[in-house]
């Protein structure tokens, strides 16, 4: 059965490789068995059910609780050659007609439904002459009263189940919260269900954060950074978008304006035109972004500070979906705080207590020196223990003078075990600086053995320190009352097991904006691929995604196929679109060719990455000290660098073609000859641009720290 859903995933949808999950999730379907699905927006849930829906004999049933993502699905899957239809409010009679009688003939593999025109009975009747293998609930997490989006009608899901003999059903969502999920479980009746969470970690996403100082500047500056891309830039008011928007259609900006003081029409249209590639910028407030699978969103920024971590990631999660990188810029800025707070005061008392710890989470997520992706996956309770993402702001910037805190980190530590777990960062504080208040006394913490071991520092630093050991997740602090509890990584520094690094002085946090990473790929061949992928996608009234993600012309931009067959090979092109789509992709790129005189040479285009990573000469001296054969171990000593920012450098040497003998670096990989030799290979069909193809084409038997190395080494080869 495995083998059927690696043949469909390559000849229907054009990819190679299962993402992570993907391949367990499709087998456990297919065995019939209720599964429930957690993954992050973009992650690819829809594949896990589309594929059983083809290999399965009967038809396969997705609710889904929005018109557009339904319709956007079913666009989608029928450029893929696959039949599927809607069933909805909003189909003229004649369509709803037309749909039925496909699906009454089996004519129809997949059919979308809203919630609420599955629950009628003329509905049921009709699918019940059929055979219906699964009924899938996509955004399952409107089932639960706890959901940001609740939908009675999702209730009566579980009902109908048994109107369909040996029917499977599966729940999917981007939820994390295990309330919601357990909602889920409970409320679809789901069977035994074997429930996959994947990581909420959007590795393409690249997140950086910076004072905002002269907001509109800073905006401009990316945005230059950023020509000719789409990308959404959320404000906090209404107000603020008007006046954004305005200034930025002054200045010739493609852009439009989102919110919901706007008529229905105008945001109806602005929408539209965004997903039609017709205007590249929206400048909205959070109303805008439900609906919206516009895959190549490839920046958000966060003109204002968004309400917590949670919001914050869901708007940054609209960026990427198609796997390539995308920017997350987010201007921090302490007035937005207060007038955060201001709002949070108008609400209940315990509202606003727990208004105020999202918002303090927040900050400290703004306000940290750490990988962004610390405390933003910790709120999912993920522990990421990547040492250097290389994709967020502060795992590429120098590095700071980290010291060894691990003694700092084990008093603190043990002092919160000693109030078991029960008190705020203030008492432990107190109790460490040995305090004389009543409070400390009358709870007779005077009396335990952390009592004072921590006079050697001020408040300020402790309160500092506690601030990092929360980012690296030895701590968490509970959303409500604020008592401070020991993860398991606390308790291995508490055992002595491992170390924390960290700053003891309190300082300001920096921030700096850094260039964006450039792709290698021929942009202008790119341009002329998309103006005729426009040109098409106008002639069929449907968005240019749909006819080909950009991944696929960017692809064909680096690779420069010449045959069908080689078109074959490109991302996102199966049989259907190949046989709709390649004669007349195949004549657009043999007339550039010939217009340009384009060599081909694929194996050189992507070899050689031009990316310039890091304008500092840094990369330089370090580089050249390398290749005057100063051992590694001398490098990390001397410059006070970690190994992946040495890596890092060497990268960006070796792009800035430095020639450089790598050999001496094989030696701090953990994969053996033969498996670094698979990864080459990999590195040669699919370029080292991202390491994601590669490593899910081993899945995952080499980590990306190793991957990281072995890119170095292949590239200076
Ligand atoms: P989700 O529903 O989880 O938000 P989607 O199912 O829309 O995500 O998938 C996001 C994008 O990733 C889509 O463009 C999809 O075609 C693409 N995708 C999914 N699985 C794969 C895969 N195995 N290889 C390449 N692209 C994939």
């Amino acid at each position: 059965m495995i083998t059927k859903a690696n043949t469909i995933l390559k000849n229907v949808f054009g990819y190679e490789n299962f993402r992570p999950l993907q391949k367990e999730i499709i087998e456990h379907i297919l065995d019939k068995k209720d599964t429930l699905v957690i993954m992050p927006t973009g992650g690819g849930k829809s594949l896990c059910y589309q594929i059983p829906a083809l290999i399965f004999e009967g038809l396969t049933v997705v609710v889904s609780p929005l018109i557009s993502l339904m319709k956007d699905q079913v666009e989608q899957l029928n450029e893929l050659g696959v039949s599927a239809v809607m069933l909805n409010s909003t189909l003229s009679p004649e369509d709803y007609q037309i749909n039925t009688a496909k699906i009454l003939n089996k004519k129809v593999k997949l059919l979308y439904v809203a919630p609420e025109t599955l629950m009628m009975e003329r509905t049921i009747t009709m699918l019940s002459k059929v055979k219906v293998d699964c009924i899938t609930v996509d955004e399952a997490h409107c089932i639960s009263e706890w959901g940001h989006d609740f939908r009675p009608e999702y209730r009566d899901i579980s009902k109908i189940r048994s109107r369909f003999n040996g029917v499977v059903l599966l729940g999917f969502t981007a939820t994390a919260t295990p309330h919601v999920q357990d909602d889920i479980v409970k409320n679809l009746e789901l069977r035994t269900p074997k429930k996959f969470v994947a990581s909420f970690d959007r590795k393409n996403l690249h997140i950086q954060i910076a004072e905002k100082r002269d907001p509109f500047s800073q905006t401009i500056n990316f945005l230059e950074e950023h020509k000719d891309q789409s990308g959404i830039i959320y404000c906090f008011s209404r107000r603020q978008v008007d006046e954004l928007y305005e200034e930025l259609h002054a200045r010739k900006y493609s852009v439009r304006p989102y919110h919901a003081g706007l008529s229905d029409a105008d945001r109806a249209k602005s929408q539209e035109l965004f997903i039609k590639d017709d205007v590249q910028i929206i400048v909205a407030t959070i109303a805008f972004g439900m609906g919206i699978n516009k895959p190549n969103v490839r920046f958000v920024v966060h003109y204002d500070l968004p309400k917590n971590i949670e919001s914050y990631y869901q708007e940054i999660g609209r960026a990427g979906r198609d796997g390539l990188t995308a920017h997350c810029l987010l201007l921090f800025g302490y007035g937005d705080i207060r007038k955060i707070n201001y709002f949070i005061d108008q609400k209940d008392e315990k509202e606003q207590r727990i208004a105020k710890m999202h918002l303090e989470s927040l900050i400290r997520f703004a306000e940290s020196n750490f990988c962004r992706r610390v405390p933003l996956l910790g709120y999912f309770g993920e522990n990421y223990s990547i040492d250097n993402c290389g994709m967020c702001d502060n795992c590429e910037s120098p590095e700071k003078d980290l010291i060894d805190t691990t003694e700092e980190a084990q008093k603190f530590l043990s002092c919160i075990k000693r109030t078991e777990e029960f008190y705020g960062a203030m008492h432990i504080v107190d109790v460490l600086r040995g305090s004389k208040s009543a409070k400390v006394f009358s709870k007779g913490h005077d009396k335990i053995s952390t009592y004072g071991i921590g006079q050697d520092h001020s408040k300020e630093v402790w309160l500092n320190l506690l601030k990092q050991f929360i980012q690296n997740n030895l701590i968490t602090k509970d959303i409500e009352f604020g008592s401070l509890k020991i993860t398991d990584l606390g308790y291995e520094v508490l055992k002595g097991t491992r170390k924390v690094k960290g700053t003891i002085e309190v300082e300001e946090a920096a921030f700096k904006s850094k260039p964006a990473a450039k792709l290698d790929y021929n942009k202008s061949l790119f341009e002329v691929l998309r103006s005729k992928r426009k040109e098409l996608a106008d002639k069929s009234n449907v968005p240019p995604y749909v006819i080909f993600p950009d991944k696929t012309l960017i692809d064909m931009s680096a690779k420069y196929p010449n045959s069908l067959l080689e078109l074959q090979n490109i991302h996102g092109i199966g049989q259907a679109k190949l046989k709709k789509y390649g004669n007349i992709f195949l004549k657009v790129l043999q007339d550039y060719y010939a217009a340009n005189e384009v060599k081909q040479n694929f194996a050189q285009s992507n070899k050689i990455h031009k990316k310039t990573i890091n304008k500092s000469r840094r990369y330089k001296i370090i580089g050249d000290a390398y290749r005057s054969g100063t051992s590694v171990e001398s490098l990390l000593r001397e410059f006070g660098i970690k190994f992946p920012t040495l890596i890092n450098h060497l990268q960006t040497y070796i792009e800035n073609d430095e020639a450089l003998d790598t050999s001496q670096l094989l030696e701090f990989v953990t994969v053996s000859k033969a498996e670094q030799k698979k990864v080459f290979d990999s590195f040669t069909k699919h370029g080292t641009l991202t390491l994601k193809e590669t490593f899910e084409e081993l899945n995952g038997a080499v980590s990306y720290e190793d991957l990281r190395v072995l890119r170095v080494c292949y590239l200076g080869r």
